[in-house]
């Protein structure tokens, strides 16, 4: 199977919405008056991204997901892609189910594969996503790290820190019953990007970030571009895990369930700050998306991120996100 052959029975598709998908030097999509395109772009590189041997349908689903997750961030309506994919080899039994993989999320989002570039090499996925946000009497839709405030609400949706939770499980450093690996595992593999959510914040959401590296450095920079700092409070954010919550405390002690809600990354939920005038709105736009999203804290003047517990005292922040140069 050689390059064209490879493209063809993979990758190249009838366009739907664009005004011309795969096959030509370039495609054209043609922008909606009144909508800025919002552009992102994301690689997935193995070794570093997922392990060597994952379930390429997995991966095709996950590749998608985590750039799709960054139009969540801005509030954008997904639109198109392009993947770039070097491939060690032209292997039909790896190439079908990662496709599959990834145009069955793509179809979910009607996110149009339009092009891309396919070389030999090293296994690495590079998708550039396309969407668009909507322009309300001159000003962008768009939901950026740059507006949060003080006094205003934090929020996460979803769940947090499964993902974290199975990657320490398959580790080895903790041990969770199969049926719990396995559902944190499909957190870590099959993450849902949570565009409804992201759209449904339009107008609502003062600044937005998606959760990739982890709660406490996402956030972070939501504070830094912002100028502002915060205070979490650490025992809503401790329930937000969803699995390995019946665990004996021996096997999954507080401070583990901590490491990973704060500083797992890999849980493409979004964190947003909002005013507290915004709370009905902010239980409108969850239901809307039937996303479940959780207040974790506060925006305050003075910069810095300060860790609460329950009773309001403070918790020392020994957790870091991930930082691939750090
Ligand atoms: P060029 O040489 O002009 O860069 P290519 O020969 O690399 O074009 O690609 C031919 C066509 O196939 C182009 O329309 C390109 O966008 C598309 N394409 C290449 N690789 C992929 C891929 N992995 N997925 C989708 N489309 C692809
Ligand atoms: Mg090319």
């Amino acid at each position: 199977m050689g390059e064209f052959d490879l493209i063809a029975r993979f990758f190249r598709r009838p366009a739907r919405n664009a005004v011309l998908g795969v096959g030509d030097d370039c495609a054209l999509l043609q922008p909606r008056a009144g909508w800025q395109i919002a552009v992102s772009c994301d690689m997935l590189v193995e070794g570093r991204h997922f392990l060597e041997g994952v379930d390429p349908f997995t991966l095709g689903h996950k590749a998608l997901a985590v750039n799709l997750s960054d139009l969540a961030a801005c509030g954008a309506t997904p639109v198109a892609f392009t993947l770039a994919l070097a491939l060690p080899r032209a292997d039909a039994g790896w190439l079908e189910p990662f496709s599959r993989g990834l145009l069955a999320l793509a179809d979910a989002h009607q996110c149009e594969l339009i092009g891309g570039d396919t070389t030999q090499g090293p296994l690495n996925i590079c998708i550039t996503v396309i969407g668009e946000v909507p322009v309300l009497q001159g000003r962008s839709q768009a939901l950026l790290r740059s507006g949060a405030r003080a006094g205003d609400d934090i929020y996460a949706s979803g769940t947090l820190g499964d993902a974290r939770l199975a990657l320490e499980a398959l580790r080895g450093h903790i041990t969770l019953p199969a049926d719990e690996l396995a559902a944190a595992r499909r957190r870590m593999d099959m993450p849902a990007p949570r565009v409804a959510l992201g759209i449904a914040l339009r107008g609502i959401a003062t600044a937005a970030v998606d959760l990739s590296d982890g709660l406490l450095g996402d956030l972070g920079h939501i504070l830094q571009a912002s100028q502002v700092g915060a205070c979490i409070d650490t025992a809503a954010v401790a329930g937000m895990l969803a699995h390995g919550r019946h665990l004996a405390s021996s096997a999954l002690n507080a401070s583990t369930r901590l490491v990973c809600v704060l500083s797992g990354g890999d849980d493409y939920e979004l964190v947003f700050t909002a005013p507290p005038q915004a709370r009905v709105s902010v239980q409108a736009a969850a239901r809307t998306s039937a996303t479940p999203v959780t207040r974790i804290g506060v925006v305050q003047p003075e910069s810095g991120l300060r860790l609460v517990d329950a009773q309001g005292a403070e918790v020392a922040n020994v957790f870091r996100s991930f930082d691939h140069f750090a």
